[in-house]
């Protein structure tokens, strides 16, 4: 607690929104966002719109600004969501012993980046998850190979299909043979790269595939 107060006098957080102190999504600002009411297919499960500006504000800081904290805050919302999904699923569908795959980046992507926000996002559900053990964390499955365009600024949807069917490749994939998956990523716009990742890894035997993000 000393050492936090001391950290946080060095190196001061604030919202990103509103400037208080404390955290880089404070809690008023996080509880003003609407959450996602658009469309999806019916097995993802987006938490936030993300036409909201201190949504899409946040998730911009998180990517291109290096707040990772931001990670955090996210996976906990993310967290309270999956469970509640999953008690359900639980019942009616034996969604039992799940993976968590993160949606990955293109090697070269990644390097520029220095990390992939959706892993951050998983390594700390993993965190929260560590006495329930609910899902296990798989980010050696699923591969990006080439170097897509940023999916949000391909206007038409069927050049944005174009775009990622192919961009991904499947290691392992013993492991997840009859296995149920949860992919995690933080924006799906068209839904184009998780339907493009539940095709191959269906293909390759997983059994149910759900998704979680942060926006739509
Ligand atoms: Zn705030």
């Amino acid at each position: 607690m000393i050492l936090n107060t001391i950290f946080n006098l060095i190196f001061p957080v604030n919202c990103i929104i509103c400037g208080k102190n404390g955290e880089n999504l404070c809690l008023t600002c996080l509880a003003s966002c609407p959450i996602a009411e658009r469309e999806t297919s019916k097995w993802v499960f987006p938490v936030f719109d993300y036409r909201h500006p201190a949504i899409k504000k946040s998730i911009w800081f998180l990517k291109y600004k290096g707040k990772k904290r931001l990670a955090n805050i996210f996976a906990e919302i993310l967290y309270g969501k999956i469970l509640e999904e999953l008690s359900d699923l639980i019942l009616m569908e034996n969604f039992y012993q799940a993976v968590l795959i993160p949606i990955p980046l293109a090697p070269k992507r990644k390097r520029e980046r220095g990390f992939n926000q959706a892993e951050l996002i998983c390594q700390k559900l993993i965190k929260l998850d560590k006495d329930s053990h609910t899902f296990e964390l798989m980010n050696n499955i699923l591969i990006k190979l080439k170097d897509t365009k940023h999916q949000a600024k391909i206007e038409n949807r069927s050049e944005r299909l174009k775009n990622i069917i192919g961009s991904f490749s499947l290691k392992n994939t013993n492991k997840i043979i009859g296995r149920n998956i949860i992919l995690i990523d933080d924006v799906t716009t068209t839904g184009a790269t998780l339907a493009e990742a539940h095709k191959i890894l269906k293909q390759a035997g997983a059994k149910k595939i759900i998704a979680f993000t942060v926006a739509h």
